[in-house]
């Protein structure tokens, strides 16, 4: 045996964050998350607390103001943040998602005009790929962008936009040539307050209640030029290649919000009696137990390998990010489902987290691809 063998293990550096934004989550963003579920209002607690501690997009490179830490650091943060309040977790997942096309493609420039104010807590980024009538088929998408002197002006409605109106900056696929369907798609950053811009009203659903998604309209909205994201043409790739590094976020995500239930669950059966006893004495609920936790201990695995493998940039990412997406969300779903069963008539309470947390998993398995298309990319790399 040899007690210094580093494989299969986090570094010291990684665990030191997981223990910082452990004890963040649990003395800023508990106390709130219950409230901010129930009003459906923006968690500004958390975000104050994340942009102090600089947990709000630690992915930013250096040169660009940010803490340049790895995607993996970047799970654990989402990760951890999620265990206590799924919608708070959206503020660094969401700002990744927005931010991963503009670290993979945008020019330096742009990359100046952008990163610095999202390092230092002044703005946040959404992402726009998704329409009404194009979800799962995103290359169906009908957002205009047409060049017009040193400007390009953009029409249509995307929707769904997590953090919409609370963002500045909002990273947008749309068609530049519609002759060309998917290689006739570019990506922009918008800003809010270009003109032409505007936002909807909130969408009411099932749970994140704390993140606002909305609408985001484009009526003639004028941006100067050099905010394209790479060259003309060649958004839809960077669309697809920002989920291979942002699908295990939400794999963290779904990880997180699982450990959440899993805790409450595991303190409750130990102090509920009934027939004279502690219910986590009985074994058909240690069996429950020992299940939840055996899958929330393989998704985060394989949520921490699919990053580990973005951050090295490794090829052929398809199939390991959408295994973790799928696997976590698919866990974080029946885990929490199972936590509200072993808390009884409790669990189905607002007295209790464990009801908020079954409804905020769900999401999980819908946004950045639902598993069915998960499982579709998954197959799609095992038969080519
Ligand atoms: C709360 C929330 C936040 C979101 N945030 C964002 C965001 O920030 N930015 C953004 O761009 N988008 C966002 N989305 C959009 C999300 O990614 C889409 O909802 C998702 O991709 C599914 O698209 P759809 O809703 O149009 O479903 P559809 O594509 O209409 O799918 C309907 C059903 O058909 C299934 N299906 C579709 N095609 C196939 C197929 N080929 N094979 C098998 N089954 C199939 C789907 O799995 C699903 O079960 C968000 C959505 C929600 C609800």
């Amino acid at each position: 045996m040899n007690p210094d063998f580093e494989t299969y293990r986090l570094g010291d550096e990684h665990e030191a964050l997981r223990e910082a934004v452990r004890a963040l989550a649990e003395k800023e963003i508990a106390p709130h998350a219950a409230e901010v579920d129930d009003q459906a209002r923006f968690p500004v607690e958390a975000q104050k607390a994340l942009v102090k501690a600089g947990f709000q997009a630690v992915t930013i490179p250096e040169e660009y103001g940010g803490q340049g830490a790895d995607e993996l650091a970047g799970c654990i943060v989402i990760e951890e943040v999620a265990r206590v309040c799924a919608s708070s977790s959206l503020i660094p997942a969401v700002n990744g998602l927005g931010l991963t096309p503009i670290l993979l493609s945008a020019s330096d420039e742009l990359k100046r005009q952008v990163l610095p104010s999202i390092a230092a807590g002044d703005a946040m980024i959404s992402y726009a790929l998704s329409e009404r009538e194009a979800g799962s088929d995103a290359a169906a998408m009908k957002t205009r962008a047409r060049r017009d002197g040193d400007s390009w002006v953009l029409n249509g409605t995307k929707c769904w936009i997590t953090n919409a109106g609370e963002s500045t900056w909002y990273t947008v696929m749309a068609v530049t040539d519609p002759e060309k369907g998917a290689r006739g798609i570019s990506a922009f950053v918008v800003h809010r307050d270009d003109p032409g811009f505007e936002v909807g009203p909130k969408e009411r659903k099932l749970g994140i209640n704390g993140s606002p998604t909305r609408e985001i309209y484009f009526q003639d909205c004028r941006i100067p030029a050099d905010r394209i994201i790479g060259a003309e043409g060649t958004g839809f790739k960077t669309a697809l290649a920002t989920l291979d590094h942002t699908r295990p976020t939400i794999g963290a995500q779904a990880v997180g919000i699982a450990q959440g239930a899993l805790d409450a669950a595991t303190a409750y059966v130990k102090e509920r009696k009934q027939f004279g006893k502690a219910v986590g004495e009985f074994q058909g609920v240690q069996f429950m137990l020992a299940d939840m936790a055996m899958k929330v201990e393989a998704a985060r695995q394989l949520v921490y390998v699919a990053t580990s493998r973005a951050e090295r940039g490794e090829p052929n990412l398809g199939f390991i990010s959408s295994a973790a997406k799928c696997f976590a969300s698919d866990t974080a779903m029946s885990v929490t489902t199972d936590a509200v069963q072993l808390l009884g008539g409790y669990g189905y309470t607002k007295d209790f987290p464990v009801e908020r947390m079954m409804r905020d998993a769900k999401i999980t398995q819908i946004y950045e691809g639902t598993n069915q298309i998960q499982r579709m990319v998954m197959a799609r790399a095992l038969l080519k």
